[in-house]
């Protein structure tokens, strides 16, 4: 809350223009702006709406944004009586000139946060709105059981800018000998200038027994997924007041991953139970979205590798269900938000391929190999790597001329060449399957089966 405080004085009561006989908005659109040094533009307005049992509509309102490429975001935060039905049962929609409107889109109550979530506010999810959006309208609907009294409803509007140009600045893949290398990544200054998005000040050290995903529930068509980014961090930080953004990884569509929080620092992300967490977002709505959307394959890779790496990294059984201390539950190491709080994150459509995720990494962090007969030491690895590759690593004491046969499932042969001095051969040119790989060395062929 370290920008909005001060907004409660700013608040007035101009505009009051009754909906219904039993309540109606007050609106105090002096819009504040506290982000005029970037090309992202942030602005907060406040509403107050009496106490009703009955659906009212608030007037036309302008949304307060001169920038709203590629696209600007809105997230609600209500004072009042009524928890967080206060949120959920709240609605926006947006128009281009006043008169053809949108769908309503209800506000989703968020259920992320840091450890100490006392005395919260109820806050929303993030809504993403196109660009060409001149106007707005908030709607209550209690359900006509109880009266909900707002007694302020603080709207927050946020433009990430477009941007600029594909970054150069990706990580690359690392080529540490390891069976689950970290997949390449936007790190922090490449999806956002530090200046603008900087680090938390303060992060708190946590060591990581659970890997825990999300969805991020905005957006699944945008095409700038820097800038998704970008509009979490704004979120997150200049909404909920939280140190960073809350997560430490996202993966988006194409599945590029981008650096969240650092590795390690505790995030706020897991209902207030973050100690012993790393927190993965796969960008996208997999529980609303209309038509049901799932992830993609890429960025289901993405994330089984990312997974991969830091269970490699902790120790952690991709496959076993261990007592998590900060929440007092006994948790799956791989496992959805919901298994630890109320919510539908990461929604249904990507909670249910979590069994087959955790498969997958078991598998990857246990690659087939093949022995020389002789020496008894591997011969071949098989290495999947973070970007799609597969490597072929070959970590004998000596060197050989090995032929390398790789064949489909059903026999056909595929490929075939030499090794000769090099030690790992990528593969990238595979399509994703099963095949089998017949190694032909000094001792002998032998064939073993490979995964990807
Ligand atoms: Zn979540």
């Amino acid at each position: 809350m370290r920008y909005f405080s001060f907004l409660i004085v700013l608040m007035y009561f101009a505009g009051r223009q009754p909906l219904s006989a039993q309540g109606f908005f007050t609106d105090a659109t002096e819009a504040v702006d506290f982000a005029r040094d970037f090309a992202a533009q942030k602005k907060a307005a406040s509403l107050l709406l009496e106490a009703t049992a009955r659906p009212v509509v608030s007037r036309r309102l302008p949304v307060p944004l001169t920038k709203r490429e590629p696209f600007f975001t809105v997230a609600v935060q209500c004072d009042g009586a009524g928890g967080d039905d206060l949120v959920r049962h709240l609605s926006v929609r947006f128009s281009p000139d006043g008169d053809e409107w949108g769908e309503w889109m209800p506000f989703g109550s968020d259920a992320h946060g840091p450890d100490n979530m006392a005395d919260r506010y109820y806050t929303s999810q993030l809504i993403f709105a196109s660009a060409k959006n001149l106007y707005y309208q908030i709607a209550a609907t209690p359900d006509g059981s109880r009266a909900l009294e707002w007694t302020r409803i603080q709207l927050f509007f946020s433009c990430p800018g477009r941007t600029s140009a594909p970054s150069a600045g990706v990580h690359p893949v690392s080529t540490a000998r390891g069976v689950c290398p970290l997949p390449s990544y936007q790190g922090r200054s490449d999806w956002c200038s530090l200046a603008e998005c900087p680090y938390g000040s303060n992060p708190v050290y946590t060591t990581v027994t659970h890997l825990i995903v999300h969805h991020s529930a905005g957006s699944n068509t945008a095409s700038d997924w820097a800038a998704v980014v970008r509009s979490i961090w704004h979120y997150h930080v200049d909404v909920h007041g939280w140190a960073d953004i809350g997560y430490n990884w996202l993966i988006d569509p194409n599945g590029v991953l981008y650096e969240g929080r650092p590795d390690n620092v505790k995030g706020a992300h897991f209902s207030g139970h973050n100690s012993g967490t790393m927190g993965v977002c796969v960008l996208g709505n997999f529980q609303d979205a209309d038509p049901k959307v799932s992830p993609s394959a890429a960025a289901i890779e993405t994330l089984e590798h990312l997974l991969c790496w830091k269970a490699e990294k902790e120790g952690i059984d991709p496959l076993a269900t261990k007592y998590h201390a900060s929440s007092g539950l006994n948790l799956k190491t791989i496992s959805g938000h919901r298994d630890g709080g109320p919510t539908s994150c990461p929604g249904d459509s990507l909670y249910v391929l979590l069994p087959q995720i955790r498969t997958v990494v078991d598998s990857l962090l246990h690659p087939v190999a093949t022995s020389d007969p002789l020496s008894g030491q591997n011969v071949i690895r098989v290495v999947p790597r973070g970007d799609g590759d597969v490597l072929l690593e070959y970590v004998s004491g000596y060197r050989p001329v090995l032929g390398i046969g790789i064949y489909a499932v059903s026999g056909r042969l595929v490929d075939r060449f030499e090794m000769h001095s090099d030690r790992v051969v990528a593969m990238g040119a595979l399509p994703r399957g099963v095949y089998w790989i017949q190694v032909t060395g000094p001792h002998g062929r032998q064939i073993i089966g490979m995964v990807r």
